[in-house]
């Protein structure tokens, strides 16, 4: 068949047609070599300063034989150290969402399903079901619990800052102790803030470092904003927030310029001092998370990681966007196992 035949045929297709076809596409052309070269990578990163012992920080360490592991690729052959002072062995991908992984041919593709934010189902699906849904599950909350290290910067002139609040969840829970399971997200059973609810804060510069954190259920409290956010801010700062009572008092203590503005859904500005980046901030999270359909609280900060790092390269699922969050996350220190993972509890 002809080339321009094959296009017209495409072009038919719908859009989810067409995404199935850039998959397969891509897997056809370089996926098999993309991930050997990603785990290059992640060496070169990760020890940019040296060789270091993930188990004891030394820098006491030795390279210690080559093993081999299968992919569908074929053998692929990975550097083994040894630390000479805790005399354990480690390689490239010790305490990395990737470590043990069997299938790292699959992992950049996983990357782009995170990027797009699909479902688990979905992702499996365009992972030719090589993996479960329930392996995926495990994989993305190994990449968040990398994400979620990912450090906020010290706030830099005007914070505008806001809380929202997500339904208190134990999706997912097989004896729920607290009450009945409510179907796909429900309403709260009282009206205003209670327990029932889980305060989220935001706090956002005007060069968009943010600041995304779960600070507990019910209302928000001042000694709780001070855990959360107290090490990025200086009296430089101006602080923009509504008119709660718990930031009035909160940027009194810490000695910062503070505008309000009422929350009652109408627009206010005084002059460059409004809240409206941290408003819009809200409605893309609240809109982004919708498609879960509830997501349990325990999860909650993965979620808001996820978010802010989509966020901030603006949801494009390019191959650099791609390659910065896989290998960006193997920097940070993931010990999660599938148990403790599944065991998660929320504590507050
Ligand atoms: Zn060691």
């Amino acid at each position: 068949m002809d080339i321009r035949e094959l296009k017209k045929l495409a072009d038919a297709l719908d859009d989810n047609g067409k995404q199935e076809l850039i998959y397969f596409l891509q897997s056809r052309s370089m996926g098999m070599k993309a991930p050997i070269r990603m785990v290059d990578e992640i060496q070169e990163q990760k020890h940019k300063d040296g060789l270091v012992c993930p188990h004891c920080d030394s820098h006491s360490v030795v390279r210690f034989g080559k093993y081999v592991i299968k992919t569908r690729a074929g053998e692929v052959k990975r550097q083994r150290y040894r630390c000479k002072s805790c005399r354990l062995t480690f390689n490239d991908l010790t305490n990395t969402p990737l470590q043990r992984t069997r299938r790292p041919h699959l992992w950049v593709r996983f990357i782009e399903c995170m990027i797009e934010g699909f479902s688990l189902r979905k992702c499996a699906e365009l992972l030719h079901d090589e993996v479960t849904h329930v392996t995926l599950f495990y994989w993305r909350h190994k990449i968040l619990s990398a994400l979620k290290q990912f450090p906020t910067e010290t706030f830099q002139g005007i914070i505008e800052m806001d809380e929202t609040y997500f339904l208190f969840s134990e999706k997912g829970k097989r004896n729920m102790t607290e009450r009945k399971p409510r179907k796909r997200g429900g309403k709260a059973k009282y009206r205003g803030i209670s327990n029932d609810q889980v305060c989220v804060l935001v706090a956002r510069d005007r060069q968009k470092t943010t600041f995304s954190g779960v600070l507990g259920r019910g209302r928000i409290r001042t000694t709780k904003l001070d855990e959360a956010i107290g090490e990025y801010l200086s009296d430089s700062n101006v602080l923009c927030t509504d008119s709660w009572r718990a930031f009035s008092s909160y940027a009194n203590t810490k000695g910062l310029a503070h505008y309000r503005f009422k929350s009652d859904g109408k627009q206010r500005v005084k002059g460059v001092y409004h809240i409206q980046n941290v408003n819009s901030y809200h409605s893309r999270l609240k809109r982004w998370i919708d498609r879960f359909n509830g997501v349990a609280t325990k999860y909650l900060q993965h979620y808001l990681a996820w978010f802010r790092y989509l966020d901030s390269k603006e949801y494009e699922n390019t191959m650099s966007n791609k390659k910065n969050m896989l290998v960006s996350s193997c920097l940070f220190t993931v010990k999660e196992t599938n148990t403790n993972l599944r065991r998660a509890s929320f504590s507050f």
